[in-house]
């Protein structure tokens, strides 16, 4: 597999060359990510890796484990199909979301973090299904989470054959997406592929979003033009040999492009702070900057310029709505996390930067 072709660029190959464990190790990209296990791609091809006991140790420190987009420092030794993960690069970006454990000792259960659910993005397709199901509000609370990220959002309307007014589905989604593009597409039918595909560059990733049911696999097959089964021969097993589904996975095209699929998810909670929140209402935070009171809290306060936009129709109120909620949301999210995962993860990159720049004055 061609590096370049996987994502490699000079950000990563500087790091690598600059890296202590240099010696002996490969630059790898994670492709799929299961319980305790990796697969990753490097220049010899797809394989099974696990992360070094001395990596785990710095990663329950600090929180932060490699994700699907990632790449790594890994031994491999090609006779066993097998690769040891050492180190992870410092990421150029990453997608994440809240997730509220379930599992694992009972005094994390319940309790909220960050999960990363795909690094070193370019561009994000935000599938949503021209069905009941649709909600321009739902497309707000990703456009939240790419916006101002250095990601390029696309807003992907499938279905498109379900839809009696698909003009209005898509103005209703221009009206929210802030000059980022909107594509109509029928997976089914195989139809506005081509818009898609003009995304698609080699060495360029792409991450699918959206809830499930929405067509993401659709659309994927399609753009792929065979069935994913086929292209993915490899088959998993879970320590206790059962076979598993397999959860996010990236794909890397023929002729270039790089694909990654997210698992199924049944809501979006965006994993950002009040502040980025408020970038991506710019247009209502705009006109609260006109209030007459600094704290106006935009409900009955005299002089709200918020109030009367919104009664001159120049701000949507479902919009509006939205905005507060998550505003609210981010908020408690900011609340809980003091010292959080965000805070550790900086940690970790001073430490790493540090090691390194004592082991160059060595050299
Ligand atoms: P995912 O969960 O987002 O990966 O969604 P899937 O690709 O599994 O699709 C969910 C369901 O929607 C399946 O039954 C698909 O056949 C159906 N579906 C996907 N694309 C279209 C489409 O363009 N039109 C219609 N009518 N159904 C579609
Ligand atoms: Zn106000």
């Amino acid at each position: 597999m061609n590096l370049e072709k996987l994502g490699w660029n000079d950000f990563f190959n500087t790091q690598f060359n600059n890296h202590i464990y240099k010696n002996g190790m490969q630059p790898g990209r994670v492709s799929r990510e299961h319980k305790g296990f990796y697969n990753i791609i490097t220049e010899d091809g797809e394989c099974l890796a696990e992360i070094s006991g001395r990596m785990r140790y710095t990663a329950e420190d600090s929180g932060v484990f490699p994700a699907v987009g990632d790449w790594v420092m890994a031994s491999v030794y090609a006779d066993e199909g097998k690769a040891v993960i050492h180190d992870l690069l410092e990421r150029k970006n990453h997608l994440s979301r809240k997730a509220v454990l379930s599992g694992g000792m009972p005094d994390t259960w319940g309790k909220t973090r960050e999960q990363v659910l795909a690094a070193n993005i370019d561009t994000v397709f935000l599938v949503n299904g021209l069905d009941s199901d649709f909600s321009v509000r739902r497309i707000e609370r990703y456009m939240t989470t790419v916006y101002d990220s250095g990601m390029e959002p696309v807003i992907v309307l499938n279905k498109t054959d379900l839809a009696e007014n698909l003009d209005e589905y898509i103005s209703r989604a221009e009206s929210i997406a802030f000059g980022a593009p909107v594509i109509p597409v029928s997976g089914l039918n195989n139809a506005g592929m081509e818009s898609l595909k003009k995304f698609i560059r080699p060495g360029s990733s792409i991450i699918f979003l959206g809830s499930s049911g929405v067509g993401k696999s659709t659309i994927i097959n399609r753009l792929i033009g065979t069935e994913r089964q086929k292209v993915n021969e490899v088959r998993e097993y879970d320590h206790k040999g059962r076979h598993t589904t397999t959860g996010r996975e990236l794909m890397v095209l023929p002729e270039g492009g790089i694909l990654i699929d997210t698992p199924g998810m049944r809501e979006f909670q965006p994993w950002k702070s009040e502040e980025e929140t408020a970038r991506y209402f710019e247009d209502i935070e705009t006109f609260a900057a006109e209030c007459r009171f600094k704290d106006c809290t935009h409900n009955t306060e005299p002089g709200c310029a918020v109030i009367k936009a919104i009664e001159e129709g120049l701000i949507d109120r479902g919009r509006y709505d939205n905005y507060t909620r998550m505003k609210k949301e981010a908020r408690y999210l900011e609340i809980r996390m003091e010292g959080s995962a965000q805070h550790a993860e900086k940690k970790r990159w001073k430490s790493l930067s540090k090691l390194q720049k004592e082991y160059k004055k060595k050299m």
